[in-house]
C-alpha cells in the first residue's frame, strides 16, 4: 500500500495535514469522497439564476467603487446582458480596481446571495480580458468539493486525488465482474473515475446523497471486506481451538424445569435448543443471544450451565455490574441449591479469606457454577475444567475483554464455549454483519401477561405534580422507583445526586418508606435495601442507574427517570423494563430540563410511542448511528469510509451472499480485499 508520500507535492508537513483526514496512503485518497460538486463549464445566465446557486457567469464590468463604511470593499457591478450582479471584495488591492474598467470582459465563478442592492457574489474566483470569453480549455466536468482540513487546499486535494486515480487505472479489482453485473454496479476503476470526476450533465444529488450505483459500488465493496473480515476472525478462532463436546444427560436440565413456577415460552425453547446443539460439537460456540428486557434470558442461560455441569464440566456467569451479578447469584442460587448444586461467587470486593477458598474450590473442580464481574477476568482465577462462558448484557464490555475472557478457558487447543446474552437489540442484518462472528439466537417474545408500560415525558418544573403522583400511587400500595442520572461517568456524584434527592423526597413523603441505593454503598447495605424493597416494606426507592440491569420486583409499576434527555434510548429502555412485570398498569414519567434539543426530543418520542426494543433499536440507529448503539465507537470497529449503515441497510442481505460467493469461487481474493479495507484495522484480531 503506497503512502501518500509518495504522491508528487506530499512532504512531511503535508503528510501531516492529510492524516487529519486519515488520508494515509494513495488508496484512501481515492476512497475520500466528494461533498458536493460544482459545475464550473457551464455558463449561466444571471437572469436565470437563483440566490444560494453557483455558477459561472460571463458578462463585462459596468462600473466599480469602493465602499467606505465597516469594512471596506470593493464593489464591482457586473452585467451578462440577462441580468446584474454585484462582486464584493474585502481584500483587494489598489491595482485590482484599476483592472476593473467598464467594458472589461470578465469571467467569474461563485455563489450568488442575496444583497442590499441585489444579487452579490463575495470573493468569487474570476478572469479578465479576452480570454475570459475564450472559456476552459482543461478536461470538462463537474469540480469536485472535498471535505477538507484547515492548510489543505481543495485545489491541493484535487491534484492529489488526479495522481491517485491515475495509478487507480492499475489498480486490481477483487469483486468478480459477473457478481458486480448481478448487482447492476459498475467496475471499481468506473465507480472511481465517475464518483471523482462526473460529467458535466450528471445528476448529482444521488451521487451526494450515496445512491448512485457508483457509490454503492464502492460501499458494497467495503461492508464485504469487513464481513469477510470478522468472518476470517471467526473461521481462525474456530480452528485453532477445541471445545468440550458437551451432551447432558438431562438429569439436572429436567429438574430445573419442572421446578419452576412457569412454562418456557416457545422463542425460550428455541433458543434452549440453539444452545445445546451448539455445545453438542467439539468447536468452541460463539453465540450472541438477544432478547428484549424481561424476554427471561436468564433462566436460558440457567439451562445451558446445567447442561456444562451434567457433562462434567464448570460454566461461569458474568455481568457488568456488581448488582446485575448479585442479582444472577440470587437467581442461580434460587434455581440450583434445590438440585444439590453450589453456586460460587466472584466480585471485586469479595473479602480475602472467602475469596481464596472460592477460587480454591474453582480450581480443584468443587464449585461447578460461579457468577461473577468483570474480576472474573483475573489472573488468579483458575478452572478445573471449564466448559462455558456466558457474559451478561455484553454491550458493556467491550470487543476486546470478551476476547480476553475467552483466553481464560485455554487449557491447551482447548476453549470453552461462549454465549453472549444482550437486552439491546441489534437490528439483525446489522448483527449479522457487525457481529459476523457470532450467531445470533433470538428470544422475540415476551413471556404472557407483560403489560406495555404508559410513558410520558414532563418537564422538571412539573416535579411536585410528579411527587404527589407518586404519594397517590403508594397510597394504593404500589411501589415506584425514583431514577437518579448524571452526565458524568462518575459514582460519587451520581451517589451524591441521589442522596440529595433521597432526603428530599423523605421530606415530601413523610407517610411513606423510602430507600435509597447507589453504587457507592456496601454490598450488605445494597442487599438488605434491595431485600425491603422486594418485600414491600419500602413504598418508593430512590436508585442510580445501577438498577438498569436485571432488578425484578413485579410490584413496582410506577418509575420516574430524572434527567431522562440525557440517556440513550437503549438505556431508558432497559431502566423503564423494571416495571411493567406485574398485574398493575404501569408507567413511566421521563423528567427533563428544557429546552430540549432536536435529537433529544427524537428519543423520547419514541419511547412514548413504543415499548419494542427491537423498534426501538432501529429508531436509535437512525437518530445515533450504529457505531454508538454497538458501543464500539471508541475502539474504531465500526468506522467505515463509503459505507453508512443506515443508508446503505438494503445492501447488508446482498453483502452476505456475495460473502458466501467469493468466499466459494475465489477464496484468494478475501484477503487482498480485506487488506485494501479493514488494513491495520484489523486490530481487533490481534488482541
Ligand atoms: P431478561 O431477559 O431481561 O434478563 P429475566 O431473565 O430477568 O429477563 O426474566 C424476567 C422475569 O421473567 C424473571 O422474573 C423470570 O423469572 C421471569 N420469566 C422468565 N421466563 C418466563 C416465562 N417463560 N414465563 C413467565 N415468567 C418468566
Ligand atoms: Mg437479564
Amino acid at each position: 500500500m503506497q503512502p501518500v508520500t509518495t504522491l508528487k507535492g506530499v512532504g512531511p508537513q503535508m503528510a501531516q495535514r492529510l492524516a487529519r483526514l486519515h488520508l494515509e496512503t494513495v488508496q484512501d485518497l481515492l476512497f475520500h469522497l466528494p461533498l458536493r460538486y460544482e459545475d464550473r463549464d457551464t455558463v449561466r445566465q444571471l437572469g436565470a439564476m437563483q440566490p444560494g446557486e453557483s455558477g459561472v457567469i460571463v458578462g463585462r464590468v459596468e462600473h466599480a467603487g469602493v465602499a467606505e463604511g465597516r469594512r471596506r470593499r470593493l464593489i464591482v457591478r457586473i452585467s451578462d446582458g440577462t441580468g446584474q450582479a454585484d462582486l464584493v471584495f474585502f481584500h483587494f488591492h489598489p491595482g485590482q480596481r484599476q483592472q476593473m474598467r467598464p467594458g472589461t470582459p470578465i469571467r467569474c465563478f461563485g455563489e450568488l446571495r442575496p444583497g442590499p442592492t441585489g444579487l452579490q457574489m463575495a470573493h468569487p474566483e474570476y478572469r479578465l480580458g479576452p480570454q475570459a470569453e475564450a472559456g476552459d480549455s482543461g478536461p470538462h466536468g463537474l469540480t469536485p468539493v472535498y471535505p477538507a482540513t484547515q492548510g489543505l487546499q481543495q485545489q491541493t486535494l484535487r491534484k492529489l486525488i488526479d495522481q491517485a486515480l491515475a495509478r487507480a487505472r492499475h489498480m486490481p479489482d477483487w469483486l468478480p465482474t459477473e457478481l458486480t453485473r448481478d448487482l447492476g454496479l459498475p467496475s471499481l476503476a468506473e465507480a472511481l473515475h465517475y464518483v471523482h470526476k462526473p460529467p458535466v450533465d450528471a445528476d448529482t444529488a444521488p451521487l451526494v446523497e450515496g445512491r448512485h450505483p457508483c457509490v454503492q459500488r464502492l460501499a458494497v465493496e467495503e461492508l464485504l471486506a469487513h464481513h469477510l473480515s470478522m468472518r476470517r476472525l471467526r473461521a481462525h478462532l474456530q480452528a485453532s481451538a477445541d471445545a468440550p463436546a458437551i451432551h447432558g444427560d438431562g438429569r439436572l436440565t429436567r429438574r430445573l424445569l419442572e421446578s419452576l413456577p412457569f412454562a418456557l415460552t416457545n422463542a425460550q425453547r428455541r433458543v434452549d435448543r440453539e444452545l445445546a446443539g451448539d455445545m453438542a460439537h467439539a468447536v468452541p460456540m460463539l453465540r450472541l443471544v438477544q432478547g428484549d428486557v424481561g424476554s427471561g434470558k436468564t433462566v436460558v442461560a440457567a439451562l445451558a450451565a446445567l447442561r456444562a455441569v451434567e457433562a462434567g464440566y464448570q460454566a461461569v456467569i458474568m455481568a457488568p455490574t456488581e448488582l446485575l451479578a448479585e442479582q444472577h447469584l440470587r437467581s442461580f442460587s434460587e434455581w440450583l441449591a434445590p438440585l444439590g448444586l453450589e453456586v460460587g461467587w466472584v466480585s471485586g470486593r469479595a473479602s480475602g479469606r472467602k475469596r481464596e477458598a472460592v477460587l480454591a474450590a474453582l480450581a480443584a473442580g468443587e464449585l461447578p457454577v460461579v457468577v461473577g464481574t468483570h474480576a472474573l477476568f483475573q489472573e488468579d482465577v483458575r478452572f478445573h475444567a471449564l466448559g462455558l462462558v456466558i457474559v451478561d448484557e455484553q454491550h458493556r464490555f467491550g470487543v476486546h475483554q470478551r476476547l480476553a475472557l475467552k483466553e481464560k478457558g485455554h487449557q491447551g487447543r482447548s476453549q470453552p464455549h461462549q454465549i453472549i446474552m444482550t437486552a439491546t437489540p441489534i437490528p439483525r442484518t446489522l448483527a449479522m454483519t457487525a457481529y459476523a462472528d457470532l450467531d445470533v439466537s433470538l428470544i422475540d417474545e415476551l413471556p404472557p401477561g407483560r403489560k406495555p408500560v404508559k410513558t410520558v415525558a414532563l418537564s422538571e418544573s412539573r416535579r411536585d405534580e410528579v411527587v404527589a403522583r407518586i404519594g397517590a400511587a403508594l397510597e394504593q400500595g404500589r411501589q415506584a422507583y425514583w431514577v437518579c442520572t448524571l452526565i458524568e461517568d462518575s459514582e460519587v456524584l451520581e451517589a451524591q445526586a441521589a442522596e440529595a434527592t433521597y432526603a428530599a423526597l423523605e421530606e415530601a413523603l413523610p407517610e411513606h418508606a423510602v430507600g435509597l441505593v447507589h453504587g457507592r454503598m456496601k454490598p450488605t447495605e445494597k442487599d438488605a435495601v434491595m431485600a425491603d424493597f422486594a418485600a414491600g416494606r419500602i413504598g418508593l426507592l430512590v436508585a442510580t442507574t445501577v438498577i438498569e440491569v436485571g432488578v425484578n420486583v413485579p410490584n413496582a409499576s410506577l418509575m420516574i427517570i430524572e434527567n431522562a434527555e440525557r440517556l440513550g434510548l437503549a438505556q431508558l429502555h432497559q431502566l423503564r423494563g423494571r416495571v411493567g412485570r406485574g398485574e398493575a398498569e404501569s408507567s413511566c414519567v421521563l423528567m427533563y430540563h428544557g429546552p430540549l434539543s432536536r435529537t433529544a426530543r427524537a428519543r423520547l418520542e419514541v419511547l412514548r410511542r413504543s415499548n419494542d426494543g427491537f423498534e426501538i433499536a432501529r429508531r436509535d440507529l437512525e437518530i445515533r448511528g450504529p457505531g454508538e448503539l454497538l458501543g464500539t465507537r471508541q475502539t474504531g470497529d465500526l468506522t467505515y469510509r463509503v459505507a453508512d449503515l443506515n443508508r446503505d441497510a438494503a445492501l447488508l442481505p446482498r453483502v452476505q451472499a456475495l460473502g458466501d460467493r467469493l468466499q466459494q469461487q475465489h477464496p484468494e481474493r478475501v484477503e487482498p480485499l480485506v487488506r485494501r479495507w479493514v488494513g491495520a484495522a484489523e486490530r481487533y484480531g490481534q488482541v
